[in-house]
């Protein structure tokens, strides 16, 4: 129980990692508010753990929604300790030379509207409870964050600004709050969606042989699951192990990186 009697805020926590960031933390005895924009997967999400979680429907680019989705929880459960924005799109690795110019631009705008955006509205919006608790923030990078080839330009600028944000962060909201990052690499399980400016709705992630790929991309030569990298959430969000962590982004990526030359 190393989260007992903790609160913890997740965004996107409908789906894929998020949604194993939810399940570990509930095992782990906190309670969770899911912030998604999908009703249905917070309907589930509410069956499947009960009053341990509430749900907030809602989108990340909107100020109001993120404050609400604060406001909710605090409501429900009394506290926020822990806001780890997660909410996040892909943009299928596609191209710049295979995009428009005008399609490029808005997808631009989408893509760092809901990734950057997204978590700089939501860590304000849950900055004034987390100063309350002296608690802390964690956010979702990626691979994409460190390497290139993990999507396509609009995604790996998307990744590497979070980092570049985290790091601001952990060092504008010291001592009060600390700021620390995961870069998961490919993730089983996931239903990471595209961007609507590049008309990707239809595709699916689960349509990727990430399996296959992982295994020849990777040293340990295998794709994980959203579950196995939950953990990595549930030590950052810890009190008792990471009271020096902040301005921290953890690689953990199946080793992309150490295959070497
Ligand atoms: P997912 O689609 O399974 O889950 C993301 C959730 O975010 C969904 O439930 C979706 O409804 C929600 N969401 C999306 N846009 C939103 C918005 N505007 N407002 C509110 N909710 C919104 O995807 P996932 O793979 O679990 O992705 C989670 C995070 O992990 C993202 O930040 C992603 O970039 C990152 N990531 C994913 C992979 C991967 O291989 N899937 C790899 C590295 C990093």
């Amino acid at each position: 129980m190393q989260l007992k009697d903790q609160v913890a805020l997740v965004t996107g926590g409908g789906s894929g990692l998020g949604l194993a960031i939810v399940e570990r933390f509930v095992e782990e005895g906190a309670r969770v508010a899911i912030f998604d924009r999908s009703q249905e997967r917070i309907d589930d999400a509410v069956k499947a753990f009960g009053d341990k979680v509430v749900g907030i429907a809602g989108d990340v680019r909107k100020v109001d929604d993120n404050n609400r989705a604060v406001a909710e929880c605090v409501s429900a459960f009394g506290k926020l300790d822990t806001f780890v924005g997660n909410a996040g799109i892909w943009d299928y690795s596609k191209t710049m030379v295979s995009t428009e110019d005008d399609e490029l631009s808005s997808a631009f705008d989408e893509m760092f509207a809901i990734n950057v955006k997204g978590y700089v509205l939501g860590a304000k919006a849950a900055l004034p409870e987390l100063y309350k608790t002296k608690g802390h923030m964690i956010f979702t990078a990626s691979n994409a964050a460190f390497y290139p080839g993990g999507g396509g330009v609009l995604y790996t600028a998307t990744k590497h600004a979070v980092v570049g944000m985290i790091k601001q962060m952990a060092h504008e909201f010291a001592p009060h709050v600390r700021v620390n990052g995961v870069a998961p690499g490919g993730i089983g399980g996931s239903n990471l969606a595209g961007t609507s400016a590049l008309s990707q709705e239809g595709i699916k992630f689960s349509d990727i042989p990430l399996d296959d790929l992982m295994k020849q991309m990777l040293p340990l030569e295998r794709a994980f699951n959203a579950r196995e990298y939950a953990g990595a959430y549930a030590f950052f969000a810890n009190r008792r192990d990471n009271t020096p962590g902040t301005g921290a982004v953890l690689n953990f990526d199946g080793g992309i990186g150490m295959r070497g030359f």
